[in-house]
């Protein structure tokens, strides 16, 4: 696996095969993966975070993870597209493949990585710039040819935030409500042409109409996208989800040493109202956590 081979890598245009009646398990069918992880562990320094995680994580749909807090979803979430290597004491063992390619492989380009893997962060992070600035920074750092401006507003409309910007492209992001702020850093996530966007609470920060709104955003982005989603918040999970990854944490006997494990991954669907552990069924409960 080389850096030619994530270079190369098709934005995926083909839709999840359809089915009929209820979805199957994941156990029970084929999935059309995007990341295929193998025993992946995280540790900082001699800490543990979250460990044997392994799961296939399905194109074009939204993939949300949850569990209590401190069990490693965002540091699993941050794995999937390098972030983890700017923490100096982080390390990463065990496999994830990213179409195929092994994205910690030697020869691969972690900045490319992120180009196509996208983030949005906790709490809406525009840059001090213009609306228009902040859309069209990442197209002008890749070094883009084309309009910038066919990017800005294809972006901004992929977002769902054209409607309320195309007058105002000048003016600061820091200007817009939040939620609008939030609508905007997907429009900056999106310019760049990625095909995962990762979300860490997104809403979090967000009042629950805006959070709606992003919600909505979310089911329109997956024509185009895969989205994966730390959520605390259980409803939005069963909202938005199609597949939700429970997790825990765990502690050892003999060392007393607790670390985030994967309890269960499934459909959505499944994990709120059949769920095969009963540590899931007692989480979604509210009776830990
Ligand atoms: P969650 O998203 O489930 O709340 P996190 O992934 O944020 O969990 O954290 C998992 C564990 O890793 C926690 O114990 C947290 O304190 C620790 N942790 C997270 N980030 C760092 C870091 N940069 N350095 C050291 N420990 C960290």
């Amino acid at each position: 696996m080389d850096e030619a081979t994530v270079t190369e890598t098709e934005r995926p245009t083909a839709a999840p095969a359809p089915t009929t009646g209820a979805p199957p398990s994941q156990a029970e069918a084929p999935v059309d993966s995007i990341f295929s992880l193998h025993d992946v562990q995280v540790r900082y320094g001699d800490f543990v975070a979250v460990k044997d995680v392994s799961m296939e994580v399905p194109r074009n749909k939204i993939t949300a993870l949850i569990g209590p807090s401190g069990c490693g979803k965002s540091t699993l979430l941050r794995c999937l597209n390098r972030m983890n290597d700017l923490v100096p004491s982080a390390k990463v063992d065990g496999e994830v493949l990213y179409h195929d390619t092994d994205i910690y492989g030697t020869n691969v380009d972690p900045v490319e990585v992120r180009r196509r893997i996208g983030m949005v962060f906790q709490a809406p992070n525009p840059f001090p710039k213009s609306i228009y600035d902040n859309v069209a920074f990442g197209p002008r750092i890749n070094g883009y040819e084309g309009s910038l401006d066919d990017v800005v507003e294809e972006s901004l409309r992929g977002a769902a935030i054209w409607d309320e910007v195309k007058d105002k492209l000048g003016s600061s992001a820091l200007s817009l409500s939040g939620g609008q702020q939030q609508r905007l850093c997907i429009a900056r996530a999106i310019a760049v042409t990625p095909d995962v966007i990762l979300m860490d609470e997104p809403c979090s920060a967000l009042d629950p109409i805006a959070t709606l709104r992003i919600e909505d955003l979310m089911r329109e982005l997956t024509e185009s996208y895969t989205i994966v989603i730390v959520t605390h918040n259980m409803q939005q999970a069963a909202r938005v989800s199609d597949m939700t990854a429970f997790f825990t944490l765990e502690v050892d006997e003999d060392t007393d040493e607790k670390a985030g494990v994967l309890v269960e991954f499934d459909e959505t669907e499944r994990i709120f109202t059949n769920s095969a552990d009963p540590r899931t069924e007692a989480y979604i409960s509210g009776r830990f956590g």
